[in-house]
């Protein structure tokens, strides 16, 4: 098989330290959303592993129901191509209620913005997003986080979901992708 020319490198947020913060985050949430609906919508692929956990951090009185959007702005690469695709959303919110999406980091912030103004105009009653990882790069597009997992530098990475050409998803920890041996491409 042939080398990849990144492979994950050191450790930037370690497995308990993530355990602990997704669990604040469930509390935080439970507590928000104490009494009322919930749907909780992924955001396909790199949410899924934060979305499982989390989801299962909510105290089990909070009425949740759990749905999964598409959306991509990155090719196999590890800069965004700027164009944003995101799948059907209107089913989702047709009854009107608290919608809580649930994205794995943000980055210049396109994606999130395109997903949120989709959810917006099918009506919910409310809108609000968990993001795992908040991203310090130049945020170009306008998006409200209103949970955020942590702030992290501007580096590229890879574990916990998020992956380097669909590999490194499983991963426990989320680590720092770096140029592999033989490698003469430049991390940004
Ligand atoms: P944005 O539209 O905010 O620039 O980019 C958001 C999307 O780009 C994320 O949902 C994720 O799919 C991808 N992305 C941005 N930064 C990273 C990163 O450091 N690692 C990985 N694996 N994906 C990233
Ligand atoms: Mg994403």
């Amino acid at each position: 098989m042939e080398t990849p020319p990144y492979t994950p490198g050191r450790i930037l947020i370690p497995q308990a330290r993530i355990a602990e913060r997704v669990r604040e985050l469930g509390r935080q949430i439970s507590s928000d959303y104490a009494g009322s609906d919930l749907l909780a919508v992924g955001v396909l692929r790199g949410s899924v592993v934060f979305a499982a956990d989390l989801l299962r951090a909510l105290e089990p009185e909070i009425r949740v129901r759990v749905d999964f959007v598409r959306a991509g702005s990155y090719g196999d690469g590890t800069t965004s191509r700027g164009e944003v695709t995101v799948g059907e959303t209107d089913h989702l919110v047709s009854a009107g209620g608290n919608v809580l999406i649930v994205d794995d980091v943000v980055d210049t912030g396109r994606t999130l913005r395109v997903l949120q103004e989709k959810f917006r105009a099918a009506g919910p009653r409310s809108l609000r997003t968990a993001a795992l990882l908040d991203k310090q790069a130049p945020r170009t597009d306008d998006c409200p986080i209103d949970y955020i997992g942590f702030s992290i530098p501007d580096v590229f990475v890879v574990g916990y979901g998020l992956d380097y050409a669909q590999r490194y998803r499983h991963l426990p920890d989320i680590r720092v992708l770096e140029a592999g041996p033989g490698s003469n491409v430049k991390q940004r």
